[in-house]
């Protein structure tokens, strides 16, 4: 956290200007280098395109506001002719992307947008979620419900997941699917069972999130599974 804090301050110290989505498309380039000069990328054309155009994007608008108001004519004329072919290559690029992206979400995506994520490989809002995970069909990237679970709850990173109340699994997060405000959910990237927050309440044993019981007049506490049955248990002990 610590660390996170530092940063802003910096880029708002620079006056820079830096957004977290231009941050995190400069973070991805810089490991799609380092995957490069390494051991050869392994991304799809398609992730790597889309990428590449986020990067592009920033470095343009970089320029245009930051660099070249700094230069005098001659300096700006004599880099013209590079900028206006990075220009018509982000074209060429935003083109691609929008027309994939169009077509998805006529076809592939069509009224799928209580189950759309953002792609951490491509940066489309293009994975649909399936049992254990989701699909990326902008990139063809699968993710698994554990890689995707830590990264969508509502916590810090390193917090363990909420199990769920349905399958036991700890992958249940809690976010609002879609690009923008929409309603938080709680969703199990394993089981698909989804709740709103409003239907679930911590269990008075243990602590986890488990469906409100009886009546929600605050009379009757709400325990899980387990939970009950290590009460039960007990009774019957006593009884003996
Ligand atoms: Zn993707
Ligand atoms: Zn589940
Ligand atoms: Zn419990």
């Amino acid at each position: 956290m610590r660390n996170g804090r530092r940063r802003r301050a910096t880029q708002e110290h620079l006056g820079l200007g830096i957004t977290k989505k231009d941050a995190e498309a400069l973070k991805n380039l810089g490991k799609d280098r380092n995957a490069l000069q390494h051991y050869g990328l392994t991304h799809s054309a398609e992730a790597v395109e889309s990428r590449a155009g986020m990067v592009l994007d920033f470095l343009l608008r970089f320029l245009d506001t930051q660099l070249l108001p700094l230069l005098d004519t001659e300096e700006r004329e004599s880099i013209e002719g590079d900028m206006s072919r990075v220009r018509s290559g982000l074209n060429t690029i935003d083109a691609f992307v929008n027309e994939r992206m169009n077509r998805l979400r006529g076809n592939e995506l069509k009224g799928a947008t209580d189950s759309v994520l953002p792609c951490s490989v491509c940066g489309q809002w293009a994975p649909a979620v399936i049992p254990n995970g989701a699909h990326c069909h902008f990139c063809g990237t699968d993710v698994s419900g554990e890689e995707l679970a830590p990264a969508f709850q509502e916590f810090e990173p390193g917090h363990p997941v909420n199990e769920c109340p349905e399958c036991c699994a700890p992958t249940l997060a809690c976010f609002a699917f879609m690009d923008g405000a929409g309603e938080e959910v709680y969703y199990c990237f394993t089981c698909q069972a989804r709740y709103s927050p409003q239907e679930l309440t911590n269990c008075g044993g243990c602590g986890c999130l488990w469906p409100h019981e009886g009546d929600d007049d605050g009379t009757t506490q709400t325990l899980c599974g387990d939970c009950r049955r290590g009460i039960e248990e007990e009774e019957r002990a006593s009884r003996w």
